[in-house]
């Protein structure tokens, strides 16, 4: 049985006292053991970091990109391998992990045009032989805490702008799924970068409460469910740190009438089901406007439904995998549970499905429902698991205050033919990432990802401007280069550039 360890600077550690299992989805039992390590274990990190930061700050970006592009080329000749693993022990199926993988490294693709991004800004005469710039500066150690359901895409999100814009950096993965960013950072440092720049702890509570204290640690991004993100924020910020700390979902799919309801079908079978539901960005609600539409989207799902296909991750045909382990099938299980008990109709039931020669994995079918409303617990709280619920609403302005009035705003997508309703939608949806007939509307690399209210504290997002701005400081100069004939009259009063 493996056993996942930390990947530090100084090299190995102590044997942990405590540690984790891995569960292996497909079948439920044991396949690895991770370490959890505590304070000690951060400060040996720290302290490496520390030591190398300066002269990765001070390396040209030039000469930090390349390490990025080594980085990219390394990604793509181990793609197969990297989604086998990250399948393995997360459940999705390979094709599902090779677009995990992808999306991180279109990250890491963004960082390959560093120079370009760190370039400050210059203002030549803002007075009489003043010149004012401004420049974009590390903050020093900065940290990342992921969660389990993509090991490879939020882990780069993180510490390919932290790393590009000189910082040193400290990812503290998931224990349910560790292998994958233990390989990132790998092969980063087969990449070229310096010993002590990327390293990584693993562990639970205790390593997250150590890294937010750690008076050394900058700023610290988080990827998790509200609670938790909503808690690093306030411990994080409290310490004096940058915190940036994205939380759960519940994102709502309006359909309009005019939508093309086949399209539509396809979308919401792959967006609510795929990846198990495991997603931050999945459509767990569909909101049908007006009850001929309801009546013909759900008439259209059943059969599209009952077709799916539940396989073993490396089941080529499979369209989705198990969940992360049995305590999470079980939760996924319960909320179904709740829904019927809460009185919304259950037209599929995914419960007990067992998939034969697996009948040990922690396989979920896929769940339908129909008639729910907003007071219901299942509609509130994110279930995270293949379940599709139907909210019907009357007419657009409901189907717009619906996402608008729930507690998460991460991402909501519309499906329409009429550009006006759209553009409304967008304009006026209170929620962070919005999709006109994109059902999984994760924006490019270059533009940035982030939720509202209780998907997303703090105010800056991942990648793109966003991400850079968030790891760097600026620092302003104003610079006076005087030819020697001022007389110094007015020293003494606060200068200005009249
Ligand atoms: P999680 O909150 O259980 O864990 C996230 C991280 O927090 C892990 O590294 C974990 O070790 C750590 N952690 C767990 N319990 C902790 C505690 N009590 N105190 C401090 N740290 C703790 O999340 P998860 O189950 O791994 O991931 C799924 C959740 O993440 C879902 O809610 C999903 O919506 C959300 N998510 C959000 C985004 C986004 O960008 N908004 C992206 C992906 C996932």
């Amino acid at each position: 049985m493996r056993t996942i360890t930390h990947v530090l600077a100084s090299g190995g550690t102590a044997e942990a006292a405590r540690q984790s299992e891995i569960f292996d989805p497909n079948n439920g039992g044991v396949q690895g053991k991770v370490d959890l390590g505590d304070a000690k274990v951060l400060e040996t990190a720290v302290q490496s970091a520390l030591a190398a930061q300066p002269e990765w700050a001070a390396t040209n970006p030039q000469r930090r990109a390349r390490v990025m592009f080594k980085f990219k080329e390394l990604l793509e000749a181990n793609m197969d391998e990297l989604a086998e693993l990250l399948s393995r022990e997360h459940g999705k199926v390979i094709a599902d992990s090779k677009g995990d993988i992808q999306r991180g490294l279109e990250v890491i693709e963004y960082c390959c045009g560093i120079p370009q991004a760190l370039k400050g800004e210059y203002t030549q005469g803002a007075g009489p032989g003043i010149d004012v710039y401004s420049m974009r500066q590390p903050l020093g150690i900065g940290a990342g805490i992921t969660p389990f359901n993509f090991p490879a895409m939020i882990p780069m999100w993180m510490f390919g702008p932290a790393i590009a814009t000189g910082n040193a950096f400290i990812l503290k993965p998931s224990e349910r799924d560790p292998s994958v960013p233990v390989r990132l950072v790998e092969l980063m440092l087969e990449a070229g970068l310096p010993e002590g720049i990327l390293q990584c702890v693993h562990g639970d509570k205790e390593m997250v409460d150590a890294i937010l204290d750690h008076p050394e640690i900058a700023a610290v991004s988080f990827v998790g469910s509200s609670d938790i993100a909503h808690y690093v924020y306030q411990r994080g910020v409290a310490a004096g740190k940058r915190v940036q700390a994205m939380g759960g979902a519940k994102n709502h799919g309006i359909v309009m009438p005019d939508a093309d309801l086949d399209q539509v079908v396809g979308d919401l079978c792959g967006a609510a089901f795929g990846s198990a539901g495991e997603r931050c960005m999945a459509l767990p609600v569909a909101v049908p406007v007006g009850e001929d539409t309801a009546n013909r989207l759900r008439e259209k799902l059943i059969p599209a439904i009952h077709a799916l296909k539940i396989g073993v991750s490396t089941d080529p045909d499979a369209h989705y995998g198990p969940v992360i382990n049995h305590a999470h099938k079980d939760r996924v299980e319960g909320w179904i549970q709740k829904g019927v008990d809460e009185g919304a109709e259950l037209v599929v039931d995914g419960r007990g499905f067992s998939l034969q020669g697996h009948e040990e994995g922690c396989f979920v079918g896929p769940s339908l429902f129909d008639h729910v409303t907003t007071d219901m617990e299942s509609y509130k709280e994110e279930i995270f698991g293949p379940v599709l619920q139907l909210v019907r609403a009357h007419d657009f302005e409901e189907a717009l205050r619906l996402p608008s009035a729930h507690q998460y705003g991460n991402g909501v997508a519309i499906f329409t033919r009429n550009g006006h309703a759209a553009r409304e939608f967008a304009n006026r949806v209170n929620v962070g990432m919005v999709g006109i007939n994109v059902p999984i509307p994760v924006p490019v690399s270059y533009h940035s990802f982030g939720g509202w209210k209780r998907s997303g504290f703090g105010d800056t997002d991942q990648y793109g401007q966003e991400g850079i701005r968030f790891w760097t400081k600026v620092k302003k100069v104003t610079a006076r280069w005087p030819d020697g004939g001022g007389d110094g009259s007015n020293a003494f009063v606060i200068p200005t550039m009249g």
